[in-house]
């Protein structure tokens, strides 16, 4: 495995346009990273791939290890390997954004990626509940998000930056998921906050992207609605 190589399955508009029938086994994703981050057939949950295994945070805010022949139909993982590393307090997620762009200037158009560990003080994630039919597109999902705030909590968020030409194959800009120490709580970040972090990243100049071969895929319109993925990964 290369290290510091974007692996990204399918791109962000086939989501937004509801293809999530199938995808690789969750068996793949481990072997492309040590990091990720992503969803499920019909975008049941969130997903979270670190230090070789891979989890589903559910909607109703339980976690499981995910089964290896479970499918993924979006995915971005990486084998990171940190090119700094630095300990800083986070008071909100554009400070994250902040504490990439200074650690990693003159890389607004290259994808990053990064870990943060901490004892968090505050955290918000949410987590979607899946579709209520086949091809229901991501947008349509809003209103079935669920929202969870956690204080006090042990544990380790997975990022990725997108540069914003990139909007619509990934979510342009920082795209964070959660996952505790204990591994029972997780989701897509939306508000963090920590007293110090330890915050350890590289940018990643190769990107290998696997399409999907599916006959949804093929019928998908795949162009690009930047309102609506901000709306909805922002
Ligand atoms: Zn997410």
């Amino acid at each position: 495995m290369l290290t510091n190589e974007l692996y990204q399955y399918s791109i962000l508009n086939a989501l937004m346009s509801g293809v999530s029938e199938g995808g690789i086994p969750a068996s793949k994703l481990t072997k492309v990273g040590n990091q990720g981050l992503g969803t499920f057939v019909r975008m049941n949950g969130e997903l979270v791939l670190l230090d070789d295994t891979v989890y589903q945070f559910k909607a109703d805010g339980t976690v499981r290890r995910a089964d290896p022949e479970d499918e993924i139909p979006f995915a971005m993982a990486v084998s990171l390997d940190p090119s700094f590393s630095v300990n800083q307090a986070i008071d909100s997620k554009d400070a994250v954004a902040s504490i990439i762009a200074d650690q990693l200037p003159h890389t607004a158009n290259l994808f990053a990626a990064y870990r943060i560990d901490a004892h968090f003080k505050f955290l918000k994630v949410r987590s979607v509940a899946g579709q209520d039919y086949k091809g229901q597109s991501l947008s349509e999902l809003g209103h079935k998000q669920t929202f969870y705030e956690f204080k006090d909590v042990q544990g380790t968020i997975v990022g990725f930056y997108t540069p914003a030409s990139w909007q619509g194959i990934s979510v342009a800009g920082h795209h964070l998921h959660f996952i505790s120490n204990d591994r029972t709580k997780g989701g897509h970040v939306l508000a963090v906050e920590a007293a110090m972090a330890k915050i350890s990243g590289a940018i990643m100049t190769n990107v290998h992207i696997e399409l999907p071969m599916s006959q949804d895929f093929n019928d998908a319109d795949l162009r690009s609605d930047d309102a609506a993925i901000r709306k909805m990964e922002g």
